[in-house]
């Protein structure tokens, strides 16, 4: 069994629509496969039903934005945390997945402002990126960029203009994790930290955060990604064990918008039954 426990379309930074995702993951030959858009769980019914009809068993999620604040460091450590299997209806989860899509709109109107001193460009061209509805975000800036010809792919803009040390760069809001790891739990789903050590892409928290997180109910820790590197990989699985958790493997699918391909890491069928028994079903 294939399961691949971390894909995105364009309900946020994805390149194809939930339906497309879904037909391409079938073809790539995974058995389960988790939708998990950053901050919104839009696309949910879509990839339910294209999933039914292809017979690939839909994991629904969402990956949460959030933000940890060393001692004294106002900017913060930016932080992923995937819900697996959370009843969307929740109204304190909900509300905080509402909070960070609202402001990241006009953190990302800041960050036009800011590119466009520079490079001319106009909000109405990122709009242009946006699918409706979706959660906006730098690869959506990214879009634009290369579509003026400022650059010619997101991680060409990335690596020149949108990366967290930039001098065009706004954070937006983000719940602090142990936070948000708590309100996954509290709506019933299963909370796993994304790529933990992903140092490409700006600071990772150190290991005692993560200690924190798994008391607050944090069940997992994705391992096998590609942003973790092999030496990242063997610490984590060592502090997995350690702390009790399980280890998970995606691809972070994000269409043509980043070079990931389907299922080229993948989670043992023994940790999907940990967390399809670890989510409080609906009753
Ligand atoms: P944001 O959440 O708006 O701060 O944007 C972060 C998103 O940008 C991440 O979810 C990644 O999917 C995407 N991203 C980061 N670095 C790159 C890159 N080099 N190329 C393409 N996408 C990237
Ligand atoms: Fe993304
Ligand atoms: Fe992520
Ligand atoms: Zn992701």
């Amino acid at each position: 069994m294939r399961v691949d426990l971390h894909l995105h379309s364009a309900v946020s930074d994805g390149t194809q629509t939930p339906t497309e995702l879904l037909h391409e993951a079938h073809a790539a030959g995974l058995d389960v496969v988790a939708l998990t858009d950053h901050d919104t769980t839009a696309g949910w019914a879509e990839a339910g039903a294209a999933a039914e009809r292809l017979g690939v068993t839909l994991v629904p999620g969402v990956e949460i934005s959030c933000r940890w604040y060393p001692p004294g460091d106002p900017v913060g450590i930016g932080v992923h945390l995937l819900s697996y299997l959370h009843d969307d209806t929740d109204d304190a989860l909900t509300a905080e997945l509402h909070r960070t899509r609202t402001d990241r709109v006009g953190r990302a109107r800041r960050m036009v402002e800011r590119i466009a001193v520079d490079h001319p460009l106009e909000w109405e061209e990122v709009l242009e990126q946006l699918s409706d509805g979706a959660t906006v975000g730098r690869p959506h800036i990214a879009d634009a960029m290369v579509a003026r010809g400022h650059v010619t792919s997101r991680d060409e803009a990335f690596e020149r203009v949108l990366h967290t040390r930039s001098p065009y760069y706004v954070a937006h809001y983000a719940p602090d994790p142990v936070d948000a790891v708590r309100l996954v739990v509290g709506a019933g789903g299963v909370a796993v930290m994304a790529h933990p050590r992903a140092a490409r892409r700006g600071r990772v928290v150190p290991d005692q955060v993560i200690a924190d997180l798994a008391a607050a109910g944090l069940s997992g820790l994705e391992v096998d990604h590609r942003d973790n590197d092999p030496r990242a990989r063997a610490e984590l699985r060592a502090l997995a064990a350690d702390l009790h958790l399980f280890t998970t493997g995606s691809s972070d699918y994000h269409g043509a918008g980043k070079v990931n391909l389907l299922g080229e890491n993948l989670t043992a069928p023994t940790v999907l039954e940990q967390i399809l028994d670890g989510a409080r079903r609906p009753t």
